[in-house]
């Protein structure tokens, strides 16, 4: 349910700004389900007016008004330092729709936009609309895209740009942020409503814990512990894990410089502009443990209502300990599965972390890699398992594969089974920035198709689609180099 605090220290209306001449650049029909959007035959919304809502330039179509649309004040850390308030200085929530709440990315300057132009660009968007799709595909946690709509109009980043605007769906957008704000203008009230609305919508099982507050503090930290375990499964970075980009609901938010892996490198940092690479992909599950001990520090006013300030901290600070244990389970689950064991051995973690760091050192594809090995037979000679040659070190890697055979025969089912089991984990397509790359490129032609063609592909990950091996495959050796930063 949208946002319902009002007021102008909580959030603003804020109308959008209409951009010229409209146009789709995208459009997903499985979102449009979501919410009840009668489609036509092209897969489109039935009604064209939809285009000029998803656009910014109209607030009412169909049955749906949103002539109150808001952007909404929150704090956050950036790089683990206190940035103050930001605030959605580019989204706007238009309301609610079928039970989500509808937001446009990129529809304009808001009370919250600071320096920024209340923009995105057409690049940007692509690949948040492309990668939203393609989690929820994957079976991740995630805000849903439902469009992007492009227009001629000029934005100006690095270089000239065009703009377009992004409409996203979740249930809610409430960020670790907006408690952060309230927490930091000590208005205890306010972080009450918050807390308070966030229970009765989505947490309304925490109502009859004896500590509501500190109840909801373990679910988003356990949703957010599972989710980070679940990026790790399938070698997902999300780039940019300040405070204010991580969502009380445990999803996956605020797509910029994210990117899956091709070679596994575990200090892989995706982001070009994060120099230290604080949210370098073997970092993120300890980066998600800090922000959620910022929603922790956040709450104490709330367990102060009832208890001392000593025990208010105490009490947060064990709860905050239950996130290395559930995301180390979630992690080791995951990662079992990947590898085909349905039983658990006391060996397999070490099993996993030595090939973990053989495919470091060897730089091997981490998506094709995990899919390949599902089709390895138990009763194959180590020395004719082709994977092997993905590795510089035989010797150490045959030693793996040996111990490997041996594990995977103690496992009571057969090699069909465990290879069906394990393609169902170990997706063969994944957004990989050279696929997007290809997708704007075109775009920014003119030509979506490989917009078309992407969503699909990735709409069902654990597929074979033989049809399109060459989206499966790593990166061209001498394929250009994709630097992806903050600035979108
Ligand atoms: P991000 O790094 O995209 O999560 O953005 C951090 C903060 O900057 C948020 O408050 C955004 O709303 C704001 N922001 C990012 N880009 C823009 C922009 N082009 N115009 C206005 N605000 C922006
Ligand atoms: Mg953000």
């Amino acid at each position: 349910m949208a946002f319902t605090l009002t007021g102008g220290d909580v959030c603003q209306v804020t109308i959008p700004t209409p951009i010229p001449n409209p146009y789709w650049v995208a459009f997903s029909p499985s979102s449009a389900r979501l919410v009840d959007i009668p489609l036509n035959t092209s897969n489109l919304p039935a009604d064209p007016a939809w285009l000029n809502v998803l656009a910014g330039n109209q607030l009412t179509v169909e049955q749906h008004d949103f002539s109150s649309p808001i952007a909404s004040a929150y704090s956050g850390h950036q790089f683990g330092v206190w940035a103050g308030q930001l605030g959605d200085g580019r989204a706007i929530l238009l309301g609610d729709i079928s039970g989500q709440e509808l937001q446009l990315k990129g529809a304009g300057k808001t009370h919250y936009s600071r320096m920024g132009d209340g923009r995105a660009v057409l690049r940007s968007s692509i690949r948040e609309f492309l990668c939203s799709e393609a989690m929820h595909s994957l079976g991740i946690p995630t805000t849903r895209a439902l469009s992007v709509v492009g227009s001629k109009m000029p934005v100006l980043r690095e270089s000239l740009e065009t703009a377009a605007v992004c409409a996203r769906l979740a249930p809610s957008f409430i960020r670790i942020g907006h408690f952060e704000h309230f927490s930091s203008l000590q208005n205890v009230a306010r972080l009450k409503e918050l807390a308070d609305l966030l229970i009765a919508d989505h947490y309304p099982q925490c109502l009859s814990a004896e500590e509501p507050y500190l109840e909801l503090f373990r679910n988003v930290s356990r949703r957010n512990a599972t989710l980070v375990a679940q990026w790790q499964a399938v070698g997902f970075c999300h780039g940019v894990l300040n405070s204010d980009n991580i969502s009380a609901l445990g999803l996956t938010i605020d797509y910029g410089p994210f990117g899956f892996l091709d070679q596994f490198q575990i200090d892989h940092i995706c982001n070009h502009s994060d120099h230290g690479g604080r949210y370098a992909y073997h970092r993120q599950p300890q980066i998600m443990h800090w922000n959620m001990a910022c929603l922790a520090s956040s709450l104490v006013p709330l367990l102060e209502l009832k208890h001392d300030e000593k025990d208010a901290q105490s009490m947060l600070r064990n709860a905050l300990e239950e996130f290395p244990l559930i995301y180390g389970e979630t992690w080791q689950k995951l990662f079992r599965a990947k590898l085909g064991f349905q039983t658990t051995g006391n060996e397999d973690i070490p099993l996993l972390e030595r090939l973990l760091q053989a495919m470091h050192d060897s730089k091997v594809d981490f998506t094709s890699f995990f899919r390949r090995l599902s089709a390895v037979n138990s009763q194959t000679q180590v020395k004719d398992i082709a994977l092997r040659n993905e590795f510089i070190d035989r010797e150490s890697i045959d030693q793996w594969f040996n111990d490997y055979l041996m594990r995977i025969k103690s496992e009571n089912i057969s090699d069909t089974e465990r290879t069906n089991l394990m393609n169902q984990v170990n997706p063969k397509f994944v957004l990989r920035n050279h696929l997007a790359q290809t997708a704007i490129e075109m775009a920014e032609r003119g030509d979506f198709s490989e917009i078309q063609r992407l969503m699909g592909i990735l709409a069902a990950p654990f597929d074979e689609q033989p049809e399109y091996e060459e989206y499966a495959k790593p990166p061209p050796p001498g394929s250009n180099h994709v630097e992806v930063s903050c600035s979108s």
